[in-house]
């Protein structure tokens, strides 16, 4: 079985302003992702992120802001070495949609774990809120908390340090 860490979007990933980040220029790669990304990659973790993106029911933007975000990122890391195992976007948001795959819901992530054949002991999730912590413990999976914006590579250490 495979070994995998899952990670928040916006607040984790890229620079978030504390209102939705759905355009390419404002999209900023945190401090510290990119060495991380690659530590837990050369050590065998499979990368997935699961992100909230209900800015799509409300309206503000569109699967096509996202996705193209996506590939950015996406291309970012290959010039790093690193690939991306999967992305899992949740369009819905609960004040238009209820749905099973928003956070805290934990539908994503146990998606990924069948798909991936991941053993949920082995693996983390990584975000800046609550309801990322409830979404991994919902599918069995130790969730580390962070601040938002935080430089994670600390966390990073202590994941492969076991
Ligand atoms: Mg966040
Ligand atoms: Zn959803």
């Amino acid at each position: 079985m495979n070994k995998a860490v899952f990670f928040d979007r916006d607040g984790v990933i890229n620079h978030d302003p504390g209102d939705y980040t759905y355009l390419l220029d404002e999209f900023i790669i945190n401090d510290g992702i990119i060495p991380s990304l690659k530590k837990l990659s050369d050590n065998g973790y499979l990368l997935i992120i699961i992100t909230n993106q209900g800015g799509i029911a409300k309206n503000i933007y569109t699967h096509d802001h996202v996705e193209k975000i996506h590939k950015y990122f996406i291309d970012e890391l290959k010039k790093s070495g690193i690939g991306l195992t999967e992305i899992y976007y949740c369009p819905h948001h609960s004040d238009v949609e209820k749905c099973l795959c928003r956070k805290p819901g934990s539908l994503l992530i146990e998606k990924a774990i069948a798909r991936f054949n991941i053993d949920p002991k082995k693996s983390f999730m990584i975000g800046d809120k609550q309801r990322d912590v409830e979404a991994a413990e919902g599918a069995g999976i130790k969730g580390i908390k962070v601040e938002l914006n935080e430089n994670i590579e600390k966390y990073i250490d202590k994941i492969i340090a076991g």
